[in-house]
């Protein structure tokens, strides 16, 4: 396994719709576990291709032991419901941190490394980190869905309630 680059914004790659993957191939469980080690490299709890220079509907998320690795090819959201507000950052802006209002649940379809399709359905901050992910694989970025910048000093208090 390897630790790959971050792409960081600005970068085309970010902001292109990625193309579908036709093979489920070693080459693809080799970009999968890379990426896996890419994300606990860099203390994040999801990765998309585009962040590593691959325009390829590839996502991982990772938020606990609990949910384990949730590894999505060609995800598709299949149904949205509620509300949430919550901060997000991205490993594609370092040190930026913003508030995004997502839905609270969401169901989608996905296919694992094996090109085995899934059905899962997710809530609260998984939800959250799951559409955040999807949203880069269609050239979407967290920061046009911000309503509001969270500077870093206010961020440590927030974390401390
Ligand atoms: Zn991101």
């Amino acid at each position: 396994m390897a630790v790959l680059q971050i792409v960081e914004h600005p970068a085309a790659v970010l902001e292109a719709k990625c193309r579908k993957v036709n093979e489920y191939d070693e080459k693809l469980h080799q970009l999968l576990d890379d990426m896996y080690e890419t994300m606990v490299e860099a203390d994040g709890v999801g990765l998309a291709a585009p962040q590593i220079g691959i325009d390829q509907q590839i996502a991982i998320v990772e938020i606990d032991e609990e949910s384990g690795t949730i590894e999505m090819v060609n995800p598709e959201i299949l149904e949205t419901k509620g509300e949430q507000l919550g901060i997000e950052g991205c490993l594609s802006f370092p040190n930026l941190y913003g508030e995004v209002s997502r839905p609270y649940y969401v169901r989608i379809k996905a296919f694992d490394r094996n090109g085995q399709a899934y059905l899962l359905e997710a809530e609260d901050f998984l939800a959250r980190a799951i559409q955040h992910e999807i949203d880069h694989l269609h050239g979407i970025l967290f920061t046009s869905k911000v309503n509001k910048y969270i500077d870093e000093a206010e961020l440590e208090r927030y974390e401390e309630v």
